[in-house]
């Protein structure tokens, strides 16, 4: 199997067909991706101030790789083997940001250690050590889009699902796909509440193979006992009837059913999560068991 190791040095802060691919590799190559930081490393310890943050550096993600013989239309699947993450992670409480913005009365930044098994966070208090990747994504339909913002493309999604042992599938818009992920997170909550995980630099192991045309208009993810939609928008209610409409339609489609039929069953087995609330456009999920939808 080919494999290839996609260096850090080669990033982008924005996704975009005009971005120029790193390497080009065959469908059912295993990848590695060192990926920064979200913050781009600018944190290395708490005494550094939110001041000494340059925010145009944030959110790079390591690619483009290009898929051979990918073509808009297409599905790429990234089936995510391991996450290797560095020893340090970084939180931190912006003024303005997150769900408790206004609460925040002075910046903080949280520099912790990271162990083969655990976070420490406090006296008393480990975190567990979760690995998942913030951003993933293809290069979009139409223009650049921020590695910061989430859509159709993948992007920011910080979906904690998006974690090794788990199969996240993503439309390709241009030839070659051009596939990119960084913003790793040691550990993060759905919401992703304050705006940030314990964010972290790592090393991605992931195999990329490729169905040629399946056509898929948002990111979405397997589990070893669900098929999620995953979908962002400008509001959560937005977002959440995207996400169903998508399932449901798998749903009547497969069984034949209307949309009355497929609709009541999603209804009954169905479940509406959240993925984050933070980004300029919010991300949620919708997922039903596989043995419903065996596959994407
Ligand atoms: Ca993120
Ligand atoms: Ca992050």
């Amino acid at each position: 199997m080919n494999e290839f190791i996609i260096s850090s040095d080669n990033y982008i802060n924005a996704m975009s067909a005009d971005n120029p691919a790193v390497v080009t590799v065959p469908p059912g190559s295993r990848l590695v991706f060192e990926t920064h930081d979200a913050l781009h490393g600018q944190i290395q310890n708490e005494e550094q101030g939110i001041d000494s943050i340059n925010w145009e550096r944030v959110n790079p993600a390591t690619g483009p790789v290009a898929i051979e013989g990918a073509e808009p239309g297409d599905t790429l699947k990234i089936s995510i083997e391991k996450i290797v993450c560095d020893s340090i992670g970084v939180m931190a409480a912006i003024g303005g940001f997150g769900a408790l913005a206004d609460d925040i009365v002075k910046p903080g930044i949280k520099v912790l250690k990271i162990l083969d098994d655990r976070i420490p966070f406090m006296e008393g208090v480990d975190l567990p050590l979760k690995p998942m990747i913030g951003v993933i994504g293809t290069a979009p339909a139409v223009g650049a889009v921020s590695c910061g913002v989430p859509d159709h493309h993948g992007g920011n999604l910080d979906c904690k699902l998006v974690a090794p042992g788990n199969i996240l599938y993503l439309p390709v818009f241009h030839p070659g796909a051009l596939l990119a992920m960084g913003d790793v997170h040691a550990c993060m909550g759905d919401g992703e509440i304050m705006g940030t995980g314990v964010e972290t630099a790592a090393k991605v192991h992931v195999t990329v193979e490729l169905i040629k045309g399946q056509t898929i208009s948002d990111p979405m993810l397997e589990t070893p006992d669900t098929i999620y939609s995953l979908v962002s928008d400008e509001t959560l209610e937005l977002a959440s009837i995207r996400a169903i409409k998508n399932i449901r339609n798998m749903i009547a489609e497969k069984f034949n059913v209307d949309n009355n039929t497929a609709g009541m069953l999603i209804s009954a087995v169905g479940n509406l999560e959240i993925c984050q609330i933070v980004d300029p456009k919010l991300t949620v999920r919708f997922g039903v068991p596989k043995s419903l939808l065996s596959e994407v």
